[in-house]
C-alpha cells in the first residue's frame, strides 16, 4: 500500500502509476541528469482520494511528510526555515500529457518567516518578494478559485504608478507592497488569513491537483482525445529551482528536433531571469534557444548534450523543459515531443535512418488519423502570390486554412454548426478555448510564442496556426483586428499560411499537395509488412486516379448510382424510371447504356491492372425523381405526359421506410433490364479495354442487399445470361467475377448458401450496422450522440465497427462462406473500411482487403500494417 514514490524509487516504465511527468522525471534522476529532488503521489492516491469523499487521508499525510523529510535532508534545507527554507511546486502529472489542463503551483512553502530565509540564503531580497507574490497568486488561483485578475490588476497598477513596463523592473520594496496587499485579496476572498503552515499550503495544493482531474478543460480534453476518465492524475512534489534569480538564471523550453518539420535541430526558447510558465504564457518575447550559446556557453553545452542522452534513452524526440539557476542547470521535464504529422514521418524515418529504432517501430509511431493532415490541400502558388498579405507571425503550426474570422470559442463552434470555415482569431488562446480551436479551420493568435498554448495544441491537433503575430491588434470586444490603417471585422474571410507564418486577407483556392521523400520511403516500408490490400470506394475517374496516387490498388465499390445524376442522364435516368412498359423502359435504358459503358471504360482505364468492383444500382427509384409541383410540372412538359399521371406515379414509388423498401436487388427483381443494361455497359467497356491491350481486365460484378440465395440465383441469371449475349454478339470474352454484398443479416448468416452463388464476399458495414442494430442511418444522428454522452456507447457503431456484434455477424460469414467457398475473395466497403481500430479488426478476421475514401487509402494502408506488427 506504498502510495509515494521519491524520484529515485521510480522509472519510465512506472507511468501508469506514477503518471509521464513523474515517471520521467524518476528516470531521468536514475540516468544522472541534474533534476531537483522529490517525490511522486501515485495515480492510484488520486482514485482514493475521490473514493475517500474527496480527503487526504491520516496514512497518506505520514508518507507524505516522510517523503518530504527526506528532501529536507539532501537539501539541508526545512519548511518554513529563517535560514535557509524548503520550497518546493507542486505538480499534476497525468498517464498522457494533457498539456495546459492541469495546474502546477510554485514556490510553495513561502510564508512570512521563509520569505526573510529565502531572501538570507539567497543573498536576493527582490527574488525572495517576486517568489513570494508569484506563489501567493498561483495557490490562490489554483487551490483557492480566487480568480487571477485581482492579483494581476494590482500588478498592473503596480507597474503603472512605477511607470516601468516589465515586472522585472520592480524593486524589492514595490513587491514586498504587493505582498501585503495580495495577502489582503486572499482575506477579502475567504475570510482568513492566506496559510502560513506549509504542510497546511501542501495539503490543499495536493487537493486541489486532484480534483482537477475534473475540471470541465480536463474532462473535454480527455473526450477530444479518447482518454479513460478513471485513470487519475499524480501529484509531483519537487524541490524549487529558481530560474528568476537574476542574470544569471532563467527557464526555458526546448525539442531535440524541430516540432513542425522533424529537422534535426535543437528547437526552442528562453527567458533570463524568469520562471515556470513565462515562457509558455508569452509575458515576454522569449529568445531562441541557440542565443543561449553566447549568454551562458558552458550551460548550453551541457544542455545539448542532455538533449542528446535523453534522446538516445527515449529512442524519440523530445520535449524538454528545464531551467537556470545561477548558470547550474537543471531538468524539470521530459516527453516525447508533439509534432505534426510531417515531423512524425521525418522523424521516424530519420530515426530508422540513425539506427536508433526499427522500421516497426517507426511504423507503429505514427499514428493513422494523423496522416491525413498531410494529404489535404495546400494553397494554389499563383493564387497565394496573388493574395494581400496582411502580417506575419511565427509558422506555428503548419498547414493551408482559409475562413471567417471570429473571436470567442463559442462563436466559432457556432459558425461550424451553420457550416461555415472559420479562423479563431485570439490575443492568445488558453485551455477554455479548446473547443473552438477544435471547430476552427486555422488558429492566429496576436501573443505567445512557438511554444505557447495555441501553438503546441494545434499542433497537436494537425491544425493550422499562426501565433505570436504582433503586428497585429486583436480587439476581442468589438471583434475587429487592427494592422496598420487596416481593419478587418469579424465574418470577414482571411487565409492563414502556417508553413511560414503569413497572414493573408480573403480567400486563397488549395491544390492537392504532392507525397514524396520521406512519406514514400515510410509507406513502402508499411507496404512490406501489411498483408491486407487496400482498395478505394470511387465513382468517378477521377476519384480513381487520386486514389492510385495514395496507393490504392483496386477500386472496393464503384456507386453506379452518382453516375445517373449527371445533368444530362437525369432525364434519361426519369423517363426509364416513369415508364409504364417494358419498351419504354428499355428506349430509356437504350440511351444509358453508351454513357455507362463510357463511365467504366474510364474507370478501368485509371485504374490500370488493378481490379474494379462494379455494384449495380441500388438506391430506391424514388430518389432520381423531383419532389415540389413546380419540378414535376416541368419534367412532365418535357416527357410530354399529363402532370397529374406523372405525380401520381411519384406518390406511388415513395415508401414509408425507403432504406428498407424497393431498393438493391429487389429492384433487378421487379426490373431485369435495369441490371442487364449495367452488365452489358461493364463488360463491353471491358472487351474494348482489352482489345486496347489490358489483357488482364477482370471486372468484379457486385449485387447490393441480397439476403436469400434464391434472390442471388434469380438475378445473377439475368446477368450471365447478358454476359453471353454480348459475348456472343462481340464474338470474343473476358474473365469476370460476380459477387454480392454481405449487409443483410440474414445473407451473413446463411453465407454458406450465398456462396454457392457468389465468388466475392464485401461486407457492406454500413447497412450490415443499420439492419443488424435497427438504427435507421438517416435518422440515428438524433439519439446516437445521447448514447455516447451517457456513455452506452463509446463511439457511434457507424463510424466505429461494433466488433461484438455486427463484427460477429461477419466473422459468422466469413466462417460460412469459405465452408462452400474455400477460396471465396472477402472484403468491406463500408465507411468502416478506413478507420483504423476497425481495419485492424479486418486483418483479424482474414478478409483479403478492405476499400474506403481516396484520403482515407494512405490511412488504412498504415493501419494494416499497424495490425500485423
Ligand atoms: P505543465 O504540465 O503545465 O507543463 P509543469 O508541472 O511542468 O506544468 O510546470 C510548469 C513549469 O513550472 C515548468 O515548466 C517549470 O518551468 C516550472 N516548474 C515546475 N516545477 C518546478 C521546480 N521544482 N523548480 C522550478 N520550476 C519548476
Ligand atoms: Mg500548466
Ligand atoms: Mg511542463
Amino acid at each position: 500500500n506504498k502510495f509515494v514514490y521519491s524520484f529515485h524509487e521510480g522509472s519510465k516504465e512506472m507511468k501508469s502509476l506514477l503518471g509521464g511527468k513523474g515517471a520521467n522525471l524518476a528516470e531521468m534522476t536514475n540516468i544522472g541528469l541534474p533534476v531537483p529532488p522529490g517525490f511522486t503521489i501515485t495515480t492510484k492516491a488520486c482514485i482514493n482520494f475521490y473514493d475517500e469523499g474527496k480527503t487526504l487521508w491520516p496514512s497518506l499525510i505520514d508518507e507524505i511528510k516522510l517523503h518530504l523529510a527526506e528532501v529536507e535532508k539532501t537539501l539541508n534545507k526545512r519548511f518554513s526555515d529563517e535560514e535557509n527554507p524548503l520550497l518546493v511546486s507542486v505538480r499534476s502529472g497525468a498517464v498522457f500529457s494533457m498539456p495546459g489542463m492541469m495546474d502546477t503551483i510554485l514556490n510553495l512553502g513561502l510564508n512570512d518567516k521563509a520569505v526573510k530565509g529565502l531572501a538570507k540564503s539567497t543573498g536576493n531580497e527582490r527574488f525572495a518578494y517576486d517568489s513570494y507574490r508569484r506563489f501567493i497568486q498561483m495557490f490562490s488561483d489554483v487551490a483557492m478559485e480566487i480568480p487571477k485578475v485581482r492579483f494581476e490588476s494590482l500588478l498592473e497598477e503596480m507597474k503603472e504608478n512605477k511607470g516601468v513596463h516589465n515586472d522585472t523592473d520592480l524593486n524589492s520594496e514595490d513587491l514586498k507592497a504587493l505582498v501585503e496587499m495580495y495577502k489582503k485579496v486572499y482575506f477579502e476572498e475567504k475570510h482568513e488569513e492566506f496559510p502560513q503552515d506549509p504542510m497546511k499550503q501542501l495539503e490543499l495544493a495536493i487537493k486541489a491537483v486532484f480534483e482537477s482531474w475534473n475540471n470541465p478543460r480536463a474532462m473535454i480534453y480527455r473526450k477530444l482525445n479518447d482518454i479513460p476518465h478513471d485513470l487519475g492524475t499524480a501529484v509531483n512534489v519537487q524541490s524549487m529551482v529558481f530560474g528568476n534569480m537574476g542574470d544569471k538564471s532563467g527557464t526555458g523550453v526546448a525539442f531535440t528536433r524541430n516540432p513542425a518539420d522533424g529537422e534535426n535541430k535543437l528547437f526552442g526558447e528562453f527567458l533570463i531571469n524568469a520562471q515556470g510558465e513565462d515562457v509558455v504564457a508569452g509575458i515576454r518575447t522569449p529568445n531562441e534557444i541557440s542565443e543561449l550559446k553566447d549568454i551562458m556557453p558552458e550551460v548550453y553545452s551541457q544542455f545539448v548534450d542532455a538533449t542528446k542522452k535523453l534522446e538516445h534513452h527515449y529512442k524519440d524526440m523530445q520535449d524538454i523543459e528545464f531551467t537556470i539557476e545561477n548558470e547550474r542547470l537543471f531538468l524539470l521535464q521530459t516527453r516525447a515531443g508533439k509534432r505534426t504529422a510531417h515531423a512524425a514521418i521525418n522523424v521516424a524515418v530519420d530515426l530508422v535512418d540513425e539506427n536508433l529504432i526499427s522500421k516497426e517501430e517507426a511504423i507503429m509511431r505514427i499514428e493513422p488519423n494523423q496522416l491525413d493532415q498531410l494529404l489535404h490541400p495546400m494553397f494554389e502558388p499563383k493564387a497565394l502570390a496573388d493574395a494581400q498579405i496582411i502580417a506575419k507571425g511565427l509558422p506555428a503550426s503548419p498547414g493551408a486554412a482559409s475562413g471567417k474570422i471570429y473571436f470567442h470559442a463559442d462563436d466559432v463552434v457556432a459558425a461550424k454548426a451553420r457550416g461555415e470555415k472559420s479562423i479563431l482569431v485570439r490575443q492568445e488562446t488558453s485551455p477554455e478555448d479548446i473547443e473552438g480551436m477544435v471547430a476552427a479551420e486555422g488558429i492566429l493568435t496576436a501573443r505567445g510564442g512557438m511554444t505557447s498554448h495555441a501553438a503546441v495544441v494545434a499542433r497537436g491537433m494537425g491544425k493550422c496556426c499562426v501565433a505570436g503575430c504582433s503586428e497585429i491588434r486583436v480587439d476581442e470586444t468589438s471583434k475587429i483586428i487592427k494592422v496598420k490603417n487596416e481593419i478587418i471585422k469579424e465574418g470577414e474571410f482571411i487565409s492563414l499560411d502556417g508553413s511560414a507564418g503569413t497572414v493573408y486577407r480573403g480567400e486563397i483556392i488549395k491544390i492537392q499537395p504532392e507525397l514524396s521523400g520521406n512519406f514514400e520511403k515510410f509507406m513502402t516500408w508499411v507496404d512490406e509488412f501489411r498483408r491486407l490490400k487496400v482498395r478505394t470506394n470511387a465513382d468517378t475517374p477521377k476519384d480513381a486516379a487520386q486514389a492510385v496516387v495514395f496507393g490504392a490498388e483496386g477500386i472496393g465499390l464503384c456507386r453506379t448510382e452518382h453516375m445517373f445524376f449527371d445533368e444530362k442522364r437525369i432525364p434519361a435516368v426519369r423517363r426509364m424510371i416513369v415508364s409504364t412498359t417494358l419498351e419504354e423502359r428499355k428506349k430509356a435504358l437504350d440511351e444509358l447504356l453508351p454513357m455507362q459503358r463510357k463511365d467504366f471504360y474510364e474507370i478501368y482505364e485509371a485504374m490500370g491492372e488493378r481490379p474494379v468492383t462494379v455494384r449495380l444500382l441500388d438506391p430506391p427509384l424514388h430518389e432520381f425523381l423531383p419532389h415540389g409541383d413546380e419540378d414535376i410540372k416541368s419534367l412532365a412538359e418535357s416527357m410530354n405526359i399529363a402532370f397529374e399521371d406523372l405525380k401520381d406515379r411519384i406518390e406511388d414509388l415513395a415508401e414509408f421506410n425507403p432504406m428498407l423498401g424497393h431498393r438493391g436487388c429487389r429492384l433487378a427483381v421487379t426490373y431485369p433490364e435495369i441490371y442487364r443494361m449495367q452488365t452489358r455497359a461493364i463488360i463491353e467497356a471491358a472487351l474494348d479495354i482489352k482489345k486496347s491491350g489490358m489483357e488482364s481486365i477482370l471486372p468484379e460484378i457486385m449485387i447490393p442487399l441480397i439476403g436469400d440465395v434464391v434472390e442471388l440465383k434469380y438475378v445473377k441469371k439475368e446477368i450471365e445470361e447478358e454476359i453471353q449475349l454480348v459475348f456472343d454478339e462481340r464474338n470474343d470474352k473476358v474473365n469476370y467475377l460476380i459477387g454480392t454484398m454481405i449487409e443483410v443479416p440474414r445473407a451473413a448468416i446463411t453465407a454458406d448458401e450465398i456462396a454457392t452463388e457468389a465468388e466475392f464476399f464485401s461486407f457492406g458495414t454500413n447497412d450490415l450496422t443499420q439492419m443488424g442494430y435497427g438504427f435507421s442511418r438517416d435518422d440515428a444522428g438524433k439519439f446516437l450522440s445521447d448514447y455516447e454522452s451517457k456513455g452506452i456507447f463509446e463511439k457511434s457503431p457507424f463510424e466505429v465497427l461494433d466488433q461484438k456484434g455486427i463484427g460477429k455477424l461477419m466473422e459468422i460469414a466469413v466462417d460460412l462462406g469459405k465452408k462452400t467457398r474455400a477460396n471465396i475473395k472477402l472484403g468491406i466497403c463500408g465507411e468502416h473500411g478506413g478507420e483504423p481500430s476497425s481495419v485492424e479488426f479486418c486483418h483479424r478476421l482474414g478478409l483479403d482487403y478492405v476499400s474506403c475514401s481516396p484520403y482515407r487509402v494512405p490511412i488504412a494502408r498504415l493501419a494494416a500494417a499497424q495490425a500485423v506488427i
